[in-house]
């Protein structure tokens, strides 16, 4: 078995990740990368260095970074650190005495009875609210064999289970392993043209399209679609309405369309990440609407509801999300 996972957060207190007061665990690793990805230090197998140069104050802290390197990687130009990322290890030693925080470990392992313990810290929080435990990343299922053993201790203990997935993972094995013990799963569909995926995500969206319609037809635990709108890329008309068309023809009424996040690129130039796509701004009223307009213009999903997250008014979209699956546990979900 896979003893330690490798993660970048925990992050306690989540609301929408699920229903109920939840804890989410971010895991490292992901097979696709979208040019937007909104978590750009879940995306490599390995722990990375973060360098936030507005934190960096070495006319005061002593430059303690410098002296520790191992590696000799490190140098100041303009009062600020430059890392030499070729090099670097991201063996933490200097984020370890880094006194402001400006230098920072982005992922660590972790053995599987620390995360169990870190998390069932809430469990009271989990059942007095509905809640429970989410895997997210990066992509979980890029670590399988310990989301299998995670997954069933938290079952074990009698607690909610849900995971964030981009659908890029092998089915048998996500069937045998995953499946068994989750309560629910946000699955991505993020572009419907196959040379579209493969521009913009670095992989063919076949894999994906056949994972949902084989876990919307094995009907064990419920599948929520969220489509990410990405301004440019995944908000074109054409694009929405072929996702609402395969939303129809897999029987699915429902899909959550999440609003584009600019805050992710500062994440990506700590990281030392040139980030490839541009929209500095959150999206407009208008531009939303736009979406949902798209959506619901499709010929075969013209019932399909669309949850408008930024939109609370839709607060009887619970009872329009049953699909045929699992139902329990998306009825709580707060939109
Ligand atoms: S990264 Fe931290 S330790 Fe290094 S110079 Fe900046 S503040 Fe000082
Ligand atoms: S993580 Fe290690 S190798 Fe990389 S800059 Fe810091 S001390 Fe040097």
């Amino acid at each position: 078995m896979q003893k330690q996972a490798l993660i970048f957060d925990i992050k306690r207190d989540c609301s929408e990740d699920g229903p109920g007061i939840r804890t989410t665990v971010f895991f490292k690793g992901c097979p696709l990368s979208c040019v937007w990805c909104q978590n750009p230090e879940g995306k490599e197998k390995h722990a990375e260095l973060s360098y936030n140069a507005a934190a960096c104050h070495p006319e005061q802290c002593g430059k303690t970074c410098l002296d520790v390197c191992p590696e000799n990687c490190l140098s100041l130009l303009d009062d600020k650190v430059q890392i030499d990322r070729d090099v670097c290890t991201s063996c933490s030693k200097c984020s370890e005495v880094c006194p402001t925080g400006a230098l920072e470990a982005s992922g660590y392992w972790i053995g599987l009875d620390d995360l169990l313990y870190r998390v069932l810290i809430d469990k009271p929080f989990y059942s007095s609210s509905g809640g429970g435990v989410t895997l997210s990343g990066g992509e979980v299922t890029q670590q399988m064999e310990f989301a299998h053993h995670f997954l069933k201790a938290l079952k074990q203990e009698g607690i909610h289970t849900a995971i964030e997935t981009s659908g890029f993972f092998n089915y048998r094995r996500f069937s045998e392993k995953l499946l068994p013990w989750l309560d629910l799963i946000y699955f991505d569909l993020k572009l419907i043209d196959d040379a579209e995926s493969r521009k913009y995500t670095g992989q063919s969206n076949r894999l994906i399209l056949e994972n949902f319609s084989k876990l919307v037809a094995d009907g064990r635990v419920a599948v929520i679609p969220r489509v990410p709108l990405i301004p440019g890329i995944t908000t074109s008309e054409e694009n929405l309405q072929g996702i609402a068309d395969f939303l129809a023809i897999n029987g699915v009424d429902a899909a959550t369309l999440l609003p584009y996040n600019p805050l992710w690129s500062d994440k990506a130039v700590k990281l030392g990440k040139m980030p490839k796509y541009q929209r500095n701004g959150f999206m407009t009223e208008q531009e939303k609407e736009a979406c949902v307009k798209a959506f619901q213009l499709s010929h075969l999903g013209k019932h399909i509801v669309t949850h408008k997250s930024w939109i609370s008014a839709l607060r009887s979209a619970p009872q329009m999300l049953r699909q045929n699956l699992a139902l329990s546990a998306i009825q709580s979900i707060r939109f």
